[in-house]
């Protein structure tokens, strides 16, 4: 997406050849207008979708957007600590690997969310290793649920998450999809997504 990889030119940071920062417009301070196109975009690539699954905190907003391209679908979002008001087996629950914080932590759906069959559409911010969504995936598996595909906003194609997630059958799209870092500036994939 051109409009999306002009403003990552424009005002995104590379840190140690790994991290892209964006948080200027794009999951800290939010610029709603390239929220809006990333998730028509990433929407336009999915069709007979039942529900929206993300994992907090900056998938939210790109679980939101997307969802609301649908007709009238929900978006869940995984927890990254349990709600008090449930106990451990009300919960689907697996550990994720944070490829920003270095850690691994366990993230909870609440069962009677995911109902067996649905059709769940993956979604979050960046794509990266994959841990997220291989997470994600695993419990769809568990809950029984189809997973029509993975969508990013931005990914880092290099970091090997597309690969793993392919390798499952499972369809990927990004908005903007990086290929490399070079001299400090991201090189985009040709391909449309
Ligand atoms: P993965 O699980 O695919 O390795 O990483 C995806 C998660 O890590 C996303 O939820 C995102 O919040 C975070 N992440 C990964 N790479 C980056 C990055 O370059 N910049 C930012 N801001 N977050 C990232």
């Amino acid at each position: 997406m051109k409009a999306l990889e002009d403003k990552i030119l424009s005002k995104g940071v590379i840190i140690d050849n790994k991290i892209l920062k964006v948080d200027n417009f794009f999951n800290y301070q939010i610029d709603t207008k390239i929220l809006k196109s990333v998730a028509q975009f990433l929407a336009s690539h999915f069709k007979n979708v039942d529900k929206v699954l993300t994992v907090e905190a900056s998938g939210i907003a790109f679980g939101v957007a997307v969802a609301y391209e649908y007709n009238n679908i929900p978006v869940i979002f995984a927890k990254k600590s349990k709600s008090s008001l449930t106990v451990n087996d009300e919960n689907y629950i697996c550990l994720i690997h944070s490829f920003t914080h270095g850690v691994d932590s366990h993230v909870y759906v609440r069962k009677e969310f995911l109902k067996r069959g649905d059709r769940i559409l993956i979604v979050d911010d960046f794509l990266a290793a994959g841990n997220a969504a291989m997470g994600l995936i695993e419990i769809c598996k568990e809950a029984g649920c189809e997973v029509v595909g993975v969508c990013a906003g931005i990914e880092k194609e290099m970091q090997g998450g597309r690969k793993r997630i392919e390798e499952l059958n499972i369809k990927v799209c990004s908005a903007a999809r990086i290929v490399d870092f070079k001299d400090n500036k991201p090189i985009f994939s040709k391909e449309e997504c």
